[in-house]
């Protein structure tokens, strides 16, 4: 039986299943030494984008073993239907995010606005349901999903809603919200730019810390927000977001002041708005690390 994605590419000389697996293989070296912003759109035209950059696709670096059975774009080759994996694709909007934690090296093929937008609110209405932590479900009003762009070049990552949070069900709005807004202006970006959200969607009761067991309950949710917005710089806002990001038992201090990865995202560590309201003083290391986030984006304060 005829593979269905075997159809010929006039242009190229390749098929459908060739071309596809090309563009996945030369994504993730493209990712791999740094190229962050990838085109969106149909993977054929993907293909001969990439064919421009990636003259083979076997001088990607370690590729999966068919990828040095792909011929470069340039070469008419035989159809090898079954030679080709499938395409990369993001979590599926349908199914609940996987129960433990399975991460990844990059983020998978970056999807089109429209269709991160559709994941995102179908990815909110599973959060909404969610029953995972039966102590923050008894005390939560709402779920607090995230807000933002879904094409944001910067991700703010929180702790936790507090009773501001809880009551609105938006990520942010209280005082350390509005510190947080002035923070984001002083980047020289919107609101609306950027993407918020929290390593937890339920207030925890009386703002307590998370427990282990509702970061790990909560993970898969962000990690597949992560997934569809790919941001080029995530700032983690205070000890909890940066630990759990990073997997790391390291302090605040330890951890800001250089640049950490996550899937090929900056990571930059920096004080949660709210410490920094209780610590004036610290607001200036605060200012220092966004400060090196602009300069490393080639933006001017
Ligand atoms: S904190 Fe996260 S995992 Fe726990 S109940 Fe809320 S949405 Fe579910």
């Amino acid at each position: 039986m005829n593979d269905p994605h075997a159809t010929n590419d006039s242009s190229a000389g390749l098929t459908q299943a060739q071309l596809a697996h090309a563009l996945a293989a030369a994504t993730e070296h493209l990712r791999r030494i740094g190229v962050t912003h990838l085109p969106h759109g149909d993977v054929q035209a993907g293909a001969r984008w990439l064919a421009q950059y990636l003259p083979s696709p076997a001088a990607a670096e370690s590729p999966p073993p068919a990828a040095a059975a792909v011929p470069p774009p340039a070469a008419a080759a035989p159809a090898t239907p079954n030679a080709a994996p499938p395409i990369a694709t993001p979590p599926a909007s349908a199914a609940p995010p996987a129960a433990e934690n399975t991460p990844h090296k990059s983020y998978p093929l970056a999807l089109p606005l429209a269709e991160r937008q559709t994941q995102l609110q179908q990815m909110a209405a599973q959060v909404a349901a969610c029953t995972r932590c039966a102590e923050l479900v008894a005390s939560r009003r709402q779920t607090v999903f995230g807000e933002g762009s879904a094409e944001a070049r910067v991700v703010f990552f929180g702790e936790a809603p507090g009773a501001e949070e809880d009551q609105q069900g938006r990520p942010f709005v209280g005082r350390a919200g509005q510190l947080l807004d002035k923070m984001i202006e002083a980047c020289t970006l919107r609101r609306e730019d950027v993407y918020l959200l929290n390593t937890l969607k339920c207030r925890p009761p009386n703002n307590r810390n998370p427990l282990p067991d509702e970061l790990d309950n909560c993970r898969p949710y962000f990690e597949a927000q992560l997934d569809v917005i790919q941001p080029e710089y995530i700032v983690c806002l205070g000890l909890f977001a940066a630990q759990s990001l990073l997997r790391s038992k390291l302090s605040v201090g330890r951890l800001r002041g250089r640049f950490h990865d996550y899937q090929g995202s900056k990571v930059l560590v920096t004080y949660h708005p709210s410490y920094l309201l209780r610590n004036v003083s610290a607001k200036r290391f605060a200012w220092q690390d966004l400060q090196m986030m602009m300069a490393d984006m080639g933006v001017s304060p």
